[in-house]
């Protein structure tokens, strides 16, 4: 017989497939089904890829599969064919790309559908043996197989173990041919249920028209982004668009950034819709996350909801896919696989013919120019859904204005009035800690972290009787300040800037007798915080709210119609050319928490730079008025949407290491002579040390995609084999997101 072949991806960062004896007595694996086989010195679990009667490798390189896991390929043809375009497209390892598409018991081994449950019972022959023969001495085995012949249907194993008969006898009784298992299958082919909890609300016109487009696009690939205001009934719209999915007896799948996936978001479907919904996200155990995964692939869950790796959720009946917030960063992954859920949402929802739906009051200036070219279909909403009008926004000029350590007086004044009227205020800081810097007042001497080119934030303490603390938010040292400085010996050593901590205290002092609420990653920590948080901001009358990004996101606060942003002006001039982007969305997002139906919302800016064109644009014209107007300054830099880019980066302990490396992989690119591609650098990262590793980029730029994956193509491999990697650690970024 000859012998065959399995081509396998395995959970390795190189990038290649490999070969495997199969053997005779094992069952060939599917393409796309999980075979275990031995690597080194340990097993691992790869993905069939093919099987083949011939194969490149050496017979005595050559080592046989153990054992094939499943009879049917673990993700559908179309997740499949994701899964290897973008291995190709990120340019990463198959088996990796696999690895975070599939839920970790899976990876290690776990059934693909949910087993059946396990009954032992009496054989025939155990039901007509003699009870006074050899078995009368063995006590146990007595008993049960006594127990057992009153349950011809059989038993659960809780339920034996529960009555004291134990795993032994009944392994015992069964080597007798007495007593057998028998394994029910779950039901098969799963629906979904299709009805509605509670009525729908009655749409606005825009709403409607956003509904009906998607309605009749069903059983279509067709891209839409949906750009509504904040408030606008973004999520109603989803909400009716699924329900048009679910009487197809179709699924729909919602993808939702790290943070909007409060128990809230959740719970609003659940208000809504009758049928199981498959939940999916980081704070989910893997039992957890298996269960929904199985759900999803079964068909008995009618929604999937989860964050960025949801979308490689297998769906038994898809029919929609939504991206909530689609602007938003974490979507894309920032290490290892660096994808971009977002774009692969849309290469999914073409795969598998279903329309795919991006939402967002503050839509990513690569959609808005995918809608321009009329790739996506626009979809508007100007109002506000429950018929509030939109913040009005006021720069205040900090140029002529004695700070009082952060606080202008006119803020100051209109947070006074806010309060006084029994409303809320909500005040944004983009860091959270007490202080951005520690400066010696007599020597101007600052506290650096050691290990990056950046400054410890100076904390509180995080528990009675220990001290302040610097703590880098880069690579998580923490120390104690020094008394001295270290420089001239003073002891005048002073906290510089404000983050949400020193808020805190400054605002209690001010406003003493109003409730403070303190929303950020420190303050949150603990399972449940925020949605504790949610809840007493809700029940509330006058209070504060300080926080960072966190308070930005997909929440309402009904009694906010105060937001002031204490300092904008790091992020108009942020190192990164999609800063100003950024800073926007963030603006126009955190001036959407205010602003109940009834009551207006006021917005304040803080600015040093009250003439900024950009911030001008944004609060004068609106979003769609900025994003046009950075959209033309991409275009004179051939930058992204105009343009395209791939960002290599390297690290290494020693400082030349990295640039020595990119210098050697720009020279390899140059040579392979593809043209229309541009070389930046090498160039030190923006930060350059980070953690006690140096690092170095190489960007690469064209004005079109496919010179760009050309060169990698050819690229890549090449860069494997150099034996310069080895001293580096190296990556390949596609559509970086941060250049830093
Ligand atoms: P978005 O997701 O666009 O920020 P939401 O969907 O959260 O907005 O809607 C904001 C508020 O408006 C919610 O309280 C929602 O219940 C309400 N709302 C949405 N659509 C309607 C409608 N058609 N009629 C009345 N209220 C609506
Ligand atoms: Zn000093
Ligand atoms: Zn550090």
């Amino acid at each position: 017989m000859t012998r065959r072949y399995l081509q396998l991806a395995l959970p390795s960062p190189l990038r290649q497939t490999f070969d495997y004896i199969l053997p005779a007595k094992i069952d060939p694996p599917p393409v796309g089904g999980r075979v275990r086989v031995p690597f080194g010195r340990q097993e691992l679990i790869g993905i069939c890829l093919g099987i083949s009667e011939h194969t490149t490798v050496p017979d005595a390189k050559l080592k046989a599969a153990i054992e094939t896991l499943d009879s049917e390929p673990v993700l559908p043809d179309s997740l499949f064919t994701l899964c290897r375009w973008a291995a190709e497209y990120y340019q990463h390892p198959l088996g990796e790309v696999f690895d975070t598409a599939l839920p970790v018991l899976l990876r290690q081994g776990e059934g693909l559908a949910a087993p059946g449950e396990i009954r032992w019972r009496p054989t025939r022959l155990g039901e007509l043996y003699p009870l006074d023969g050899s078995i009368k001495r063995a006590h146990k085995q007595l008993a049960a197989l006594m127990t057992l012949r009153e349950y011809p249907e059989g038993m659960i194993v809780p339920l034996l173990s529960g009555l004291g008969i134990e795993r032994p006898t009944l392994l015992a009784l069964e080597k007798k041919q007495l007593v057998e298992r028998i394994s029910l299958a779950p039901p098969a082919a799963e629906k979904a249920l299709t009805g509605l909890r509670e009525p729908p609300l009655s749409l606005n016109p825009e709403q409607k028209t956003a509904v009906d487009d998607v309605s009749v696009s069903l059983g279509r690939f067709q891209p839409f982004l949906l750009f509504g205001v904040t408030g606008s009934g973004k999520t109603e719209v989803y909400l009716q668009a699924i329900a048009a999915v679910l009487a197809r007896g179709e699924q729909a799948l919602v993808l939702v950034p790290e943070i909007g996936l409060a128990p809230q978001t959740v719970a609003r479907f659940h208000a809504r819709f009758q049928t199981e919904i498959a939940v999916l996200h980081s704070g989910r155990n893997e039992r957890e996350r298996l269960d929904a995964w199985r759900a999803a692939r079964s068909g008995r869950a009618g929604i999937v909801i989860g964050t960025r790796s949801a979308v490689f959720t297998p769906l038994a009946r898809p029919g929609l896919i939504i991206v909530d917030e689609e602007h938003d960063l974490s979507f894309k992954q920032q290490d290892g696989f660096r994808y971009n859920a977002r774009d692969l949402a849309v290469r999914r929802a073409q795969l598998e013919n279903t329309p795919v739906l991006l939402g967002s009051a503050t839509p990513s200036l690569e959609s808005l120019a995918n809608a321009r070219s009329q790739r996506y279909r626009l979809l508007t909403l100007k109002q506000r859904a429950a018929g509030a009008g939109e913040p009005l926004f006021k720069l205040i000029d900090l140029r002529h204005q004695p700070l009082r350590e952060g606080f202008s007086e006119p803020l100051i004044n209109i947070m006074s009035r806010t309060l006084e009227r029994g409303e809320q205020v909500l005040v944004f800081i983009n860091r959270r800690g007490f202080a951005p810097v520690l400066l010696c007042h007599d020597c101007g001497w600052q506290a650096h972290c050691k290990r990056c080119d950046a400054r410890p934030t100076l904390h509180r303490p995080a528990f009675p009787g220990q001290g302040m603390r610097l703590h880098c938010h880069h690579c998580g040292t923490e120390s104690a300040p020094p008394v001295q400085c270290p420089s001239c010996g003073s002891t005048d050593l002073r906290p510089v800037g404000i983050g949400t901590e020193r808020a805190d205290d400054l605002l209690r002092q001010r406003f003493p007798k109003t409730p403070l609420f303190r929303v950020d990653r420190d303050s949150t920590r603990r399972k449940d915080a925020l949605a504790t948080l949610y809840h007493d901001i809700h029940a509330a009358d006058a209070a504060i709210l300080v926080g960072t990004q966190m308070l930005a996101k997909g929440h309402h606060f009904p009694n906010v119609t105060l937001v002031a942003l204490l300092d904008i002006d790091g992020g108009l001039f942020g190192a990164d050319f999609r800063a100003p982007e950024h800073m926007a969305q963030l603006i126009v997002q955190v001036a959407g928490r205010a602003g109940r139906a009834e009551k207006p919302g006021l917005v304040l800016l803080q600015t040093h730079q009250p003439e900024h064109p950009l911030l001008h644009e944004l609060i004068s014209t609106g979003y769609a008025a900025f994003a046009e107007r950075a959209l033309e300054e991409r275009r004179q830099l051939a930058f992204p949407p105009a343009g395209f880019l791939v960002l290599i980066r390297a690290e290494a302990t020693r400082a030349e290491t990295p640039t020595e490396f990119l210098e050697a992989v720009a020279g390899i690119a140059t040579g392979l002579g593809i043209a229309d591609v541009q070389y930046w650098g090498p160039v030190p990262a923006p930060m350059e040390k980070r953690a006690g590793r140096f690092r170095a980029h190489l960007l690469l730029q064209a004005t079109r995609r496919a010179p760009l994956h050309e060169l990698l193509a050819l690229l890549v491999p090449r860069i494997e084999s150099l034996p310069a990697a080895r001293r580096v650690r190296w990556s390949v970024d596609v559509d970086p997101q941060e250049l830093g």
